[in-house]
């Protein structure tokens, strides 16, 4: 047993509907560690699709398009045995979730941080951003939920501008989520680990550069990220010369790559359990 004040929390990948493969891997490991977890961070492409309408209004090729497990935690035939904090990614029910664009409970222990919101958590400040980033679109509105018909899913799947200054104005959290990466993590010696990676010819075209203004201006501690559907771990010294962690995570279906654990010493550092 854990005897000590610790408090654990886990973070998660790209969920893509498997809600129940989450519960799942979260659980395996706190029997396996007799610890106990806390509350779940999870970064984007969490599916949370009540129903056809959610679905319908989700950016995604045909085969793609899948309700998922979400109805069954919706209808409250199961609960999800911790609180869950996610962020958007580009495949999401956007038609629901810009109904609470400053996010909210979606249903008991399940809450939406909004395209950009923050949660105070266990002491922690945890700020997240929604969306994925479009040269395009940065820089306009984002439509209305009133012209879904009109537009194109796609068209709600990205952050711009209005969400960057928001994200920024919360000022520094100690842990910031985000879907897509931030540009210039990959270090050189780590470059054979992203040749035909999906999403980027490249390790030098990895994340995007909003991204990397979050975190370099706000220098959180942790910065947990999802969508390239691969674990990544690397620390990263910001131009002001803070070490922010940064934990990428694979998709659940990827099974044990897709969760990262985490401790909250008494002094309040944030360490990855590593077993
Ligand atoms: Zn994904």
């Amino acid at each position: 047993m854990n005897e000590s004040n610790e408090t654990f929390f886990a973070a998660v990948g790209d969920v893509h509907g498997q809600h129940h493969e989450m519960v799942r891997l979260l659980s395996e490991w706190e029997a396996r560690t007799s610890n106990s977890i806390q509350f779940v961070l999870q970064v984007g492409d969490f599916e949370p699709h009540r129903n056809e309408e959610d679905l319908e209004t989700m950016a995604a090729p045909a085969k793609y398009r899948q309700l998922g497990d979400f109805p069954a935690f919706y209808s409250g035939e199961v609960l999800f045995p911790w609180p869950v904090y996610f962020i958007g990614g580009n495949h999401e029910p956007y038609g629901f979730l810009d109904t609470i664009p400053k996010g909210g409970p979606v249903l008991e222990n399940c809450f939406y941080l909004g395209r950009a919101g923050v949660a105070t958590l266990y002491g922690l400040k945890v700020t997240g951003m929604s969306g994925i980033y479009s040269p395009a679109k940065f820089e306009s509105p984002r439509p209305r939920i009133s012209d879904l018909k009109k537009r194109s899913n796609k068209d709600y799947t990205y952050f711009n501008q209005e969400d960057v200054e928001r994200t920024l104005d919360f000022g520094r959290p100690d842990i910031l989520l985000v879907h897509d990466w931030p540009a210039r993590i990959i270090p050189y010696e780590d470059r054979g680990q992203f040749e035909q990676q999906r999403r980027s010819p490249n390790y030098t075209s990895v994340g995007n550069e909003y991204a990397r203004v979050l975190m370099d201006l706000l220098s959180p501690r942790l910065m947990l990220c999802g969508h390239m559907h691969k674990k990544y771990r690397n620390r990263v010294t910001t131009k002001s010369g803070a070490a922010v962690d940064v934990c990428c995570l694979a998709n659940v279906e990827r099974g044990e790559d897709s969760v990262a654990f985490f401790r909250i010493a008494d002094d309040g550092t944030i360490e990855e359990v590593i077993e």
